[in-house]
């Protein structure tokens, strides 16, 4: 015991980041820090949450994460989940892009968007002989300039050509933040392949040497599975750090309306009225940071309102499996942004991962809006369900009723690292440490999947608890 009161920390926002924060501080004892963590919605978690129906498993929004990030498989470890830690389906980690009409497997081998297996990239009906010569020729092309930042259109299309860019620029890369290719940072967004770059000079080189070592390694070991879930869905891990939390720490329906500073310390004003503080993390995307922050730090203020944020649905359907013309042996497509198609991608949930469905059904996931269809979570129910039903219809030959539909609506939930963003953090992170105590945090910041989300929060946290 030191004899000091505890440090007091408020976190906002209730998502993983806020979670994740209050569940580091906490865990240094109430004799060291007392955390109020403060959620404006009656729930917690953000997109992430899970319910059940009819047998099936329902994810709200994300159903897994990278494992190869570490921070959130260690954390589900440590919240006691390492017995629900599931793979996915080794027999179903095909994925498919929609081309011409028809669903083509991506060539074995693909890393994210770089060939790796150089029969099997020709022998695919995905590009023409063009296209596949063109992306061959990252093995001659020179290293391309390092100090400049690149949109993920640019970078692509300099190293692998304007064919595999239409093929994979927008649809795995930019897909996985609703975004633009062609506005999206490549330094932000996909910082391992601007370092494979560096490192290797050709991407494909360093994609070969990457494979080469992970053969080696499935010598020793069976190989596994690049992303993790929760037997039990990815609500489980929220309901776990809110079981972790200290009683009373969580405030919900607790709006924070603003901030201000006071003789070093922080003054959070809700309607149920104010409260002071040693520290404060904002663990909330920017576009909520950014007004709390307006009065005491302008400057930063501006430049997280200058974060656009992007609006998606998704449509969960489930068929039973006789309703398919497709035998599904994958886990989704993507639609390159010049194919004719309803969706813009799709997950098989039933068969990305075990136990999600009755016997014989199978869930399907459908991705409406991003930025090349910003309205999408304007429609209502009845139009999203109809376009995912013609999509699947179209796509894996989905017919009848489905036995279960599901709409999410995300709006304005997806950060745009934007050309620009990293250095625009940097000069946020450096105003924001001419003031006492206080961090931003949360997806868009450094990273938008969960185990980025949960790195920085962490990070954040360990910097306030230490001050
Ligand atoms: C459809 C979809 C699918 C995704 N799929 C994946 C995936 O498969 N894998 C993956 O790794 N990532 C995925 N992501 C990304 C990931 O889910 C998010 O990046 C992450 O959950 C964001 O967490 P967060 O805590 O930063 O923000 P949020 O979860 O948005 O939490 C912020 C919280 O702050 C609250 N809040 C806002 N303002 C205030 C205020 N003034 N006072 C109090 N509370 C406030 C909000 O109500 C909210 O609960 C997906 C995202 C979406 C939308």
């Amino acid at each position: 015991m030191t004899g000091r009161a505890p440090r007091s920390i408020a976190v906002i926002g209730g998502g993983i980041a806020g979670l994740t924060s209050a569940y580091r501080a906490s865990k240094l004892g109430p004799d060291r820090v007392k955390v109020s963590l403060f959620e404006a919605s009656d729930r917690l978690g953000g997109p992430i949450g899970t319910s059940f129906d009819q047998g099936y498993l329902l994810e709200r929004g994300p159903d897994g994460f990278v494992r190869s990030k570490g921070s959130a498989e260690a954390l589900a470890r440590e919240l006691g989940l390492g017995d629900e830690l599931i793979e996915t389906r080794p027999e179903y980690r095909k994925l498919y892009v929609f081309k011409r009409g028809a669903l083509h497997a991506v060539p074995e081998g693909l890393a994210l968007v770089v060939p790796s297996d150089i029969a099997s990239w020709m022998r695919s009906p995905l590009a023409t002989w063009t296209g596949k010569l063109r992306a061959l020729a990252d093995l001659l092309l020179p290293r391309g300039p390092t100090d400049i930042d690149e949109t993920i259109g640019a970078f692509v299309r300099r190293r692998l050509g304007p064919e595999v860019s239409n093929l994979f620029a927008e649809s795995v890369l930019a897909g996985i933040h609703s975004g633009d290719p062609d506005r999206l940072s490549m330094r932000a967004t996909f910082p391992q392949l601007v370092q494979m770059e560096r490192q290797h000079r050709s991407l494909i080189l360093g994609a070969l040497r990457a494979r080469r070592l992970a053969r080696k390694s499935a010598e020793r070991a069976a190989p596994v599975s690049a992303f993790l879930s929760l037997r039990r869905g990815m609500g489980s891990l929220i309901d776990a750090l809110a079981r972790a939390l200290p009683e009373g720490a969580v405030r919900m329906q607790c709006e924070v309306l603003s901030l201000s500073a006071s003789a070093g310390r922080w003054i959070v004003r809700t309607a149920r009225g104010s409260e002071t503080f040693d520290a404060v993390h904002l663990a909330v995307p920017a576009r909520f940071a950014a007004p709390l922050l307006r009065p005491i730090a302008p400057e930063a203020a501006r430049l997280l309102a200058g974060i656009r944020h992007v609006s998606s649905a998704v449509a969960l359907l489930g068929y039973r499996e006789e309703q398919l013309d497709m035998k599904l042996d994958g886990s989704g497509f993507v639609v390159p942004p010049t194919e004719q198609c309803e969706l813009s991608a799709s997950t098989w949930l039933s068969h990305k991962w075990p136990g999600r469905v009755p016997d014989g059904h199978v869930l399907l996931r459908g991705f409406l809006g991003g930025t090349r269809d910003p309205d999408a979570h304007l429609q209502d129910d009845e139009t999203l369900l109809r376009r995912a039903r013609a999509g699947f219809e179209r796509t894996v030959g989905a017919r009848g009723e489905p036995t279960l539909t599901r709409v999410v609506r995300y709006a304005d939930t997806s950060p745009q690292m934007e050309l620009g963003h990293t250095a625009r953090i940097q000069r946020v992170t450096a105003l924001l440490r001419e003031l006492p105590s206080i961090e931003v945090a949360a997806a868009g910041v450094h990273g938008v999947g969960i185990p980025d989300t949960i790195k920085q929060a962490s990070e954040a946290s360990a910097r306030l608890t230490l001050a």
